[in-house]
């Protein structure tokens, strides 16, 4: 620390993120990234970018991407036989959700209005709420890990939740969700979709009911573009003009030219988006039932990673033995989950060796 440091950040304690590293070759399962390259219609359009438009500003309102972006949402409602909602008006694009996420705690938080959120989830949450200088209440978990609806009754902060929940992969269902609503319309529900696209239903449609809904997603997990950095969210149009406020307040040009044009061609690949996720969907389901006979309790997610646990091997120690062996997992610190790791589902052939790797511990430990 320097002696420069302002008072207020003394005790912050910044997100920590898994492991990127650089020193040997791994087999990554822990950062539910993607193991599938992102759609080919980026890598085309990459190739076409003339480098020498670098010299310019890239477009502050990243039209190509927002415009991609209503299509997508525009076309799941028709899909369902309803009226297309959105318009360009019901989306900011930021770097990556977790810029979105920040620009959302700013905005609408402060000392007098807090963040609720459950007690497992994101860990990016409560470090905004430090940064920011944002009351926290944690609402705590269901016996079974679940995010508990009725914890949230009578509570007058805003509320972010990750739906699918981010470590334990578990969901609630729309109505759920309306619950958390309409309990309460001078609370805002922050929804975060990172992970919906693996199996769960997204509540983007309410928001054409609720004006107190913000629906958080990005383009890291089921559209391969974790490097590129590219999220957004979805709200009412008076929402979504606050969060430009803090935007323009910030960092006008918070997508580069690149991740605008990865970005659009990415939502525009519907074909490739669902052709992937649900490879990945598959492979999720075969591991839940591959690591139960072998003894793990795994968690019902329906994101892109389970949460694995067996009586005998703690959380930490599995995920050393595994790193030894070239598999890198996820060992969470959380106490609550200190007894599991977090593997990200990968290719066939990643988790085929992982299960091989696994085996091996078991055996080494006689287990
Ligand atoms: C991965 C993740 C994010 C961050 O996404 P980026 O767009 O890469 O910043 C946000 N929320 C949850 C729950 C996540 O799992």
């Amino acid at each position: 620390m320097s002696r420069f440091l302002s008072e207020r950040f003394f005790s912050l304690s910044p997100y920590v993120p898994g492991e990127q590293p650089q020193d040997r070759s791994y087999v990554k399962l822990n950062t539910n990234e993607s193991p599938f390259p992102p759609s080919p219609r980026v890598a085309e359009r990459l190739s076409a970018f003339e480098a020498e438009k670098l010299n310019l500003y890239s477009d502050p309102t990243a039209k190509e991407l927002a415009d991609a972006i209503v299509e997508f949402f525009n076309n799941d409602l028709v899909r369902r036989g309803e009226k297309k909602f959105f318009t360009r008006e019901n989306v900011i694009t930021g770097n990556g959700s977790d810029e979105i996420l920040a620009f959302i705690f700013q905005a609408f938080c402060d000392h007098n209005k807090g963040m609720a959120c459950p007690e497992v989830g994101y860990g990016c949450y409560p470090v905004y709420c430090s940064v920011q200088g944002i009351p926290l209440v944690s609402v705590p978990m269901t016996e079974d890990l679940g995010v508990d609806v009725a914890g949230f009754e009578g509570i007058k902060e805003n509320i972010t939740i990750a739906n699918p929940n981010a470590q334990t992969g578990l969901y609630l269902s729309v109505s759920d969700i309306k619950t958390l609503l309409s309990e309460n319309r001078s609370r805002l529900v922050v929804v975060d979709e990172a992970y919906v696209d693996f199996g769960a239903e997204s509540v983007a449609p309410l928001i054409r009911e609720f004006d107190n809904l913000i629906v958080v997603r990005t383009l890291s997990k089921s559209r391969q573009l974790a490097g590129g950095r590219i999220g957004f969210a979805l709200a009412s149009q008076e929402l979504i003009s606050d969060l430009e406020m803090m935007k323009y307040s910030f960092n006008p040009y918070n997508l580069n030219r690149l991740s605008i044009l990865a970005g659009t061609e990415a939502m525009r690949d519907e074909e490739y988006f669902d052709c992937t996720r649900k490879q990945i969907i598959e492979i999720r389901e075969e591991s839940k039932a591959i690591l139960a006979d072998m003894g793990f309790c795994v968690t019902d997610s329906l994101a892109n990673f389970i949460l694995a646990k067996k009586v005998g091997i703690g959380g930490k120690e599995l995920y050393l033995a595994l790193k030894e062996k070239g598999v890198l997992v996820r060992f969470l610190s959380d106490k609550k989950l200190s007894d599991y790791v977090r593997i990200t589902i990968g290719s066939k052939e990643q988790m085929t060796l992982l299960y091989q790797k696994i085996r091996e511990v078991l055996k080494e430990k006689n287990l």
